[in-house]
């Protein structure tokens, strides 16, 4: 039995499009993470961190029609748990497509976001890390230095964090 513990399905809710067709154009998984509180204080909405490491940050506001904003995900340790993250380099702002809207413009968001999710990827990109024990590739914020990702910094150096 698969279960998907990411938060996908709940994103392509938000964003009023199909969770496959969210997949085909952004990738995946996406998860809800919790935001740094200075930035909780300037925009409410839901935080999203996916693709690579994760890398890139999707936040989609409160209102009826909401705002996204597409922008690098950065994540900040404030004590030992839990990782918080925000969004920073904002690529785009989209607005999410009506209920019911015609496919051209669900497309046409897709497209767009699309876009701009590859954008906040590839700013990320450089900062990766490539695990040399389980060659994950995770974002700096889960790794030990330069080469190792933080479950193998525990499971092979048993380092507790
Ligand atoms: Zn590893």
């Amino acid at each position: 039995m698969w279960i998907d513990e990411s938060d996908t399905t709940q994103l392509s809710q938000r964003l009023r499009v199909g969770p496959r067709e969210l997949l085909e154009s952004i990738g995946g998984p996406w998860q809800v993470s919790e935001r740094i509180a200075e930035r909780e204080m300037e925009r409410s909405g839901t935080l999203f961190v996916g693709r690579a490491g994760p890398s890139v940050a999707i936040l989609v506001s409160d209102d009826p029609d909401p705002d996204v904003r597409i922008g690098v995900a950065v994540g900040q340790w404030q004590g030992v748990w839990p990782l918080l993250w925000s969004l920073t380099d904002e690529t785009a702002l989209l607005r999410t497509p009506e209920r019911d809207a015609p496919s051209a413009e669900v497309d046409s968001f897709l497209a767009d976001l699309q876009q701009a999710v590859d954008a906040a990827a590839a700013r990320k990109a450089p900062a990766l890390v490539v695990c040399r024990y389980c060659s994950a590739l995770v974002a700096p914020e889960h790794a030990v230095g330069e080469e190792l990702c933080q479950a193998c910094g525990t499971n092979v150096f048993g380092i507790v964090y």
